[in-house]
């Protein structure tokens, strides 16, 4: 695929400096592997807390091959047959898929004008369902919607379940803005979940990780299968982390493409949804399918999502991107 544009991955490759050390940590760690790796991730958990910081130490950190299995990890422990998970849909489509992998009951709420959930609409859910979790998606995927604080916080007091914020596109935020990290403290129920997929660059390394008080991740020892992040992964990500700055380097740029989508694509007939992502879902398509097939007749992917009239598509280098914009105003409206 000439641009790919449809899994939210970096459409940058890593700086070659920093994939050179990389590559020097990871042949370091090749010399071992005949020894199963640290079971404990010490090492990469250290270099998580330093990277997430907010006073958090490794014992608040846990990770596994990508968010994902973050995720499943979290159901495995703390949903399973004869409990529920809350969520709210149109959301990241692996939360119901995982939640149905570990028998734990998927519960649909609904969102309030705008893709937006206020405290109030939570609080009415957890109250109407009762979950044993709640999964949050902040901001959405794959609207792009922040979300609240004082959703959060609602959900939170109104829950005597986990609630989980996943927080796979937090760098694309504005900068400054609040996350889910600044309530863990003396929220022993709270988990946020991240991932080095996106801002990383990291996809195909698959490392995911979440933040949340010490107990939660002794749960996650229960239900992990033993030395589940291997010696090579935990080499890649501890190398990666120390070169964070160069490594979110093309977070700006990305920000900048993803704006100008936002710009151009109104521009275009298409209104575009607020994004704090590095995507952006937009409207005012009235055939999706064609449409999609037609820019992939160009040998350009993006994804249709299933929301009628909408399309999603992510910000690439300013070059894809420009290819992208130029493809769907030759196709007709
Ligand atoms: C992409 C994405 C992830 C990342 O999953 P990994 O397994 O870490 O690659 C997690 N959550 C959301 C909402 C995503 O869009």
């Amino acid at each position: 695929m000439r641009v790919a544009l449809n899994v939210n991955e970096n459409t940058h490759p890593i700086p070659e400096a920093v994939a050179r050390d990389i590559v020097e940590a990871v042949a370091g760690a090749i010399l071992k592997v005949n020894r199963y790796p640290d079971r404990e991730f010490t090492e990469l958990r250290d270099s998580l807390a330093n990277y997430v910081g907010h006073g958090l130490t490794r014992d608040n950190i846990w990770a596994a091959n990508g968010s994902n299995e973050v995720l499943q990890q979290l159901l495995q422990a703390f949903g399973g047959p004869g409990r529920s998970v809350l969520g709210f849909p149109p959301t990241y489509s692996m939360h119901s898929i995982i939640a149905s992998g570990t028998g734990t009951r998927w519960v649909e709420g609904e969102r309030d004008d705008n893709f937006e959930i206020s405290p109030g609409t939570a609080v009415r859910w957890i109250e109407r369902s009762a979950p044993d979790l709640v999964f949050f998606c902040s901001p959405n995927n794959p609207t792009g919607t922040p979300l609240s604080l004082e959703t959060i916080i609602a959900a939170y007091d109104a829950t005597d379940g986990i609630v989980v914020v996943d927080e796979a596109y937090a760098e694309f935020a504005p900068a400054g803005t609040p996350t889910a990290l600044d309530l863990l403290k003396g929220r022993p129920r709270l988990v946020v979940s991240r991932t080095m997929s996106k801002a990383f660059a990291f996809a195909g390394a698959r490392v995911g990780y979440l933040a949340a008080d010490p107990a939660v991740a002794d749960a996650l020892r229960l239900v992990r299968l033993p030395y589940h992040l291997s010696a090579l992964t935990q080499a890649a990500a501890t190398a990666a982390l120390a070169h964070s700055e160069e490594m979110l380097a093309m977070v700006d740029d990305i920000k900048a493409q993803r704006d100008r989508l936002l710009l151009e694509l109104p521009e275009l007939g298409y209104p575009a949804w607020p994004s704090w992502s590095n995507f952006v879902l937009f409207g005012g398509v009235s055939d999706p399918h064609a449409v999609f097939e037609a820019l992939l007749g160009q040998d350009i992917l993006i994804r249709d999502i299933g929301i009628p009239n909408h399309l999603r598509v992510t910000a690439g280098t300013a070059e894809e991107t420009t290819e992208f914009l130029k493809a769907l105003a030759r196709i007709e409206r």
